[in-house]
């Protein structure tokens, strides 16, 4: 088994905490890690309170059997874990992936306690999975595996206590479901339990284009520092479902170059530039909706796909694509984290000496739950906001975000990612040293 492996600035104040979710996670070792890393910006922080946030405040973790449609019996394993419950009620998507797990889905927790503090959003972070492949199962069986899942979470979620969204592998249907449960197991409709929702049952508008243009915001602010024009820009783009389809469809309308674009089942390219709209027209008519086989580019090898010359690189897909293997390979100005967790701390050093101008995870796709925050606000105060109020407060709460991790990056000399996860863990560590310890 392999050894927790963390970077301890000194371990007489820092401690790892339990190996039991460590040992079993790469991911979460490396959350770890940069906790302990940002918190070195942090000398007014208590080091106490840094270790207590290594530990996720709750992980429950359940059985989901459910009737296969050829009528075998098969349990799921699932879980939720909330990160913290300090400055709000945790907030965070539901995942169904085949390989997630307990330590996967507490380090998406904690990015989600820093998310929600670099945004100034009253959240705290959590996450929850379902370990399944949603592509193998019929509509009926994922309405069945939604459902139980929130059946036996019941007990922790709450629209004041844990409100979910949608993730890799879930979308407005899966929350819909959630609604349902939620609201038939308590006797009266309540929208505030998820976001994400249909826009019919209480979603907001433009929560599903929330993470991709809050991307590309961030994108666009990169572009104007490095004075580079977006119509002499380009784009490689790692992921086709909600956040890169969306990135790739909003960069191509301000007029950038989207080359390449890869997913689960291989890549395309097209060196003039991909069609956009023909690509989400093609990809919603795959079983999968796949980019594989488009008419109008060449296919190429998924681990091409980082190494293509490009103005920004966009992985949307997965964690831990960027390793200390490919990252030297990398070939642009600008890397903007779309998904969570994309680059590894070994990454993180090649990709700093080379220059390249990163917009962190825990920045760039903020967009989803800073509208996720937006609908949940209209749906506790029975109000709906038009698309231009959601799109207009968005702008202005990424920018602001942005403009405030450039700001600490450049006066403290540090890269913008631990420029990020400083501010967004100081304001979840700070609330926490001044409430004081229960009892
Ligand atoms: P999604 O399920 O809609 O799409 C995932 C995409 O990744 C698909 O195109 C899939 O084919 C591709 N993919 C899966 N495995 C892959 C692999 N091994 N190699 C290459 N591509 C692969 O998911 P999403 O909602 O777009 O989420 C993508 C990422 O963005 C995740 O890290 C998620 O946590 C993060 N994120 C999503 C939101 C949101 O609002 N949906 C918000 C913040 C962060």
């Amino acid at each position: 088994m392999a050894s927790p492996v963390i970077v301890q600035p000194d371990a007489n104040v820092y401690h790892a905490p339990p190996p039991t979710l460590l040992e079993s996670s790469p991911t979460y070792r490396m959350a770890v890690e940069q906790l302990y890393k940002a918190a070195q910006l942090l000398p007014e922080i208590d080091p106490d309170i840094i270790n207590r946030l290594t530990i996720p405040k709750r992980s429950l973790v359940v059985a989901v059997p459910i009737r296969m449609d050829d009528g075998r019996l098969q349990t799921f394993l699932g879980y939720r874990v909330q990160h913290s419950l300090t400055s709000g009620a945790s907030k965070g998507g539901l995942r169904f992936a085949p390989n997630v797990d307990l330590g996967e889905v507490a380090a998406l927790s904690m990015w989600m306690s820093w998310k929600c503090g670099i945004m100034n959003l009253p959240f705290s972070g959590a996450k929850g999975g379902v370990a399944c492949d949603p592509t193998a199962l019929s509509m009926g069986e994922r309405e069945k595996l939604t459902r139980r899942f929130t059946e036996e979470v019941l007990a922790i979620i709450g629209p004041r206590t844990d409100v979910m969204a949608p993730d890799m592998g879930t979308d407005e249907q899966s929350m819909a479901w959630v609604y349902d449960t939620y609201s038939m197991k308590i006797g009266y409709a309540c929208p505030e339990i998820v976001t994400g929702k249909p826009v019919e049952l209480g979603g907001c508008i433009g929560r599903r284009q929330a993470t991709g243009r809050g991307a590309v915001y961030c994108i666009l602010e990169s572009l104007k520092e490095l004075d580079i024009a977006p119509e002499s820009a380009t784009a490689v783009i790692q992921g086709f479902g909600n956040v890169g389809s969306v990135t790739a469809e909003e960069l191509a309308a301000i007029g950038v170059k989207v080359l390449a674009i890869g997913d689960r089942y291989g890549a395309i390219h097209n060196r003039n530039g991909l069609d956009i709209p023909a690509l989400l027209r093609y990809a919603a008519q795959h079983p999968q909706r796949s980019v594989v086989g488009f008419p109008d580019a060449e296919p190429i090898a998924a681990d091409e796909l980082f190494a293509i010359p490009c103005t920004v690189l966009v992985p949307a897909a997965m964690e831990r694509v960027i390793t200390a293997e490919n990252a030297g390979k990398l070939r642009c100005r600008i890397l903007a984290e779309g998904a969570n967790g994309p680059t590894t701390p070994e990454a993180d050093t090649i990709i700093d000496a080379a220059g390249i101008h990163v917009i962190p995870d825990v920045l760039c796709n903020a967009g989803g739950v800073t509208v996720s925050y937006f609908e949940w606000v209209q749906d506790l105060s029975q109000l709906m906001w038009s698309e231009q109020q959601v799109n207009a407060k968005l702008k202005e709460l990424m920018l602001g975000a942005y403009q405030r991790v450039r700001a600490v990056a450049r006066a403290k000399n540090v890269p913008n990612r631990i420029a990020a996860l400083s501010l967004g863990i100081y304001k979840v560590a700070i609330e926490k040293q001044k409430r004081g310890l229960f009892p």
